[in-house]
């Protein structure tokens, strides 16, 4: 073993030369990743704890820091690295703190993992019930994603003892923005207690091309797990935007954002065993990897889809146009649910590749919001933004009563929007704002009442004194 000045000194450093005799009598230095002695591989750098490494290896490891090494080479250099350095703690080096196996094993010791079971599955009915309680309308599909999600749980908890092979149950939602995909698929997660990523397709590219490559997805699901992997492999991933993976029409260069990532989700949908950094985004060096299989996950996918519904009324309406079914034709033109009439064939017609379509044999549309659905989700679900500010004013000792044509009013202005049921929220703040700064600046306030006026800016809040209030009631008693 080298001694402490030698570990100190690269033979570059050796200015006089005067210990140039002495190292070759000792037995002769060789790079810690490559093994080549310092006569073949040239002069060696030494780094902390006795290793030593040659210009060509250092070179290779900063390549691979920027360039995605793959994956066997980075292993065996990090094997032969971590042999060498043996009980070093690189953390102090501020690098791989995440490596030391001791911290893992604790990590993993603290909680003990519950393998899921069928009795943590609830039965369709009981998932579209509870979906129920925060999902306003929408009832196909809630009823579509409860059967698909226990069957999906079916398959992957019960053995396969005759052979037959159930499959995979991926979902399409196709629904315009804001009617409650992202959240159909957040309250089923939450409601079987397992982790779900959620994904944006836009952001997704080709391997090797600027922006996430689609394993990022497996990655963000293992994070979302604590990083158990068994938990991640019994996970839900979304991906929203799908209709933006569209193949683009007329494109002369090659397209990476589109169908070169519906390329490359196949295998993901299909099942496959993908090698994910551990805690980190991008794989590297000083980050360890771990294999997720994706056999069992849950993708699903939602997209707004623009102009599909032009394709689907285009394709019923060249069918109807031909003998006794032409008089369908404006039928189909004013039908507000074309959307449920959807079909793979139109799917393609879009742009989705068929490959990537039969992926995904679940496939269901959302309703637009009506007016009415809109007032609903106003005031109905169990975390309702109506139920929210009632609470908050009540903390107060203050009643917030809203009328119902001022509801009726804010869903209006929503529509507008055409944003659904996102734009609801922001528009009660706009006019909450002003109440809940001054309503608790006045103890004498018992009641504020939310009028259409006040809604359109024709006029003030109804408020009712405490006082008044007691008169009042007094009276109707
Ligand atoms: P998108 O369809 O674009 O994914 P989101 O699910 O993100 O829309 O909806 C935005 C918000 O609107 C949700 O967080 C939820 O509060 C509300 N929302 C949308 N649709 C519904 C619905 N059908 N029932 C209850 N709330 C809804």
């Amino acid at each position: 073993m080298a001694d402490e000045n030698d570990i100190l000194t690269t033979p570059d450093e050796d200015p006089d030369g005067s210990s140039g005799d002495d190292s070759r009598d000792k037995k002769e230095r060789a790079c810690s990743i490559c093994r080549r002695p310092e006569s073949k591989a040239g002069p060696l750098t030494a780094l902390p704890g006795g290793m030593f490494v040659c210009r060509d290896c250092m070179q290779r490891s900063f390549d691979a820091f920027q360039n995605n090494l793959n994956h066997t080479d980075m292993n065996t250099l990090m094997e032969n690295l971590t042999k060498e350095i043996g009980s070093i703690d690189l953390s102090q080096f501020g690098i791989g703190g995440r490596t030391n196996p001791q911290k893992k094993e604790k990590k993993k010791q603290e909680k003990p993992k519950k393998k899921m079971t069928m009795d943590d599955v609830l039965p369709p009915h009981k998932i579209k019930a509870a979906l129920d309680e925060y999902v306003i309308g929408q009832d196909r599909a809630k009823k579509i994603m409860s059967v698909g999600v226990y069957n999906h749980y079916k398959r992957i908890l019960s053995d396969s003892k005759d052979g037959v092979e159930i499959r995979k149950s991926n979902m399409l939602m196709i629904g315009p923005t804001g009617s409650g995909k992202t959240y159909m698929v957040q309250t089923l997660a939450k409601l079987l207690n397992v982790p779900l990523a959620m994904t944006d397709a836009t952001s997704l590219t080709e391997a090797g091309y600027i922006g996430d490559d689609v394993e990022s997805v497996v990655s963000k699901l293992l994070a979302a797990a604590d990083n158990d992997v068994e938990r991640a492999e019994h996970g839900i991933v979304f991906i929203d935007e799908i209709d933006k993976l569209a193949k683009k029409k007329n494109l002369n260069q090659r397209d990476v954002s589109g169908e070169a990532v519906q390329q490359g989700l196949l295998k993901l949908l299909e099942g496959s065993e993908i090698e994910v950094p551990v805690g980190a985004s991008s794989k590297n060096m000083m980050v360890p990897m771990e294999t997720v299989d994706t056999s069992n996950i849950l993708f699903i996918c939602g997209g707004a889809f623009p102009g599909l519904e032009e394709i689907i009324k285009n394709r019923l309406n060249q069918s109807a146009g031909i003998g006794f079914q032409s008089d369908l034709r404006d039928k189909y033109d004013s039908d507000p649910d074309i959307l449920q009439k959807v079909t793979v064939e139109d799917l393609r017609t879009f742009g989705m590749i068929p490959e990537f379509l039969g992926r995904l044999p679940v496939m269901f549309s959302l309703q637009k919001l009506t007016e009415e659905m809109l007032v609903s989700i106003l005031k109905e679900p169990r975390n309702a933004i109506l139920k929210q500010y009632e609470r908050l004013l009540e903390l107060d000792g203050v009643r917030l009563v809203f009328e119902e044509d001022a509801l009726h009013s804010i869903a209006r202005t929503a529509m507008e929007r055409d944003t659904g049921a996102r734009a609801l929220r922001a528009i009660i703040e706009e006019f909450m704002l002003d109440i809940m700064y001054e309503v608790p600046k006045d103890k004498n306030i018992g009641e504020v009442v939310i009028t259409k006026d006040y809604i359109e800016h024709r006029g003030g809040p109804g408020i009712l004194l405490k006082s008044q209030m007691i008169g009042v009631q007094e009276e109707t008693v």
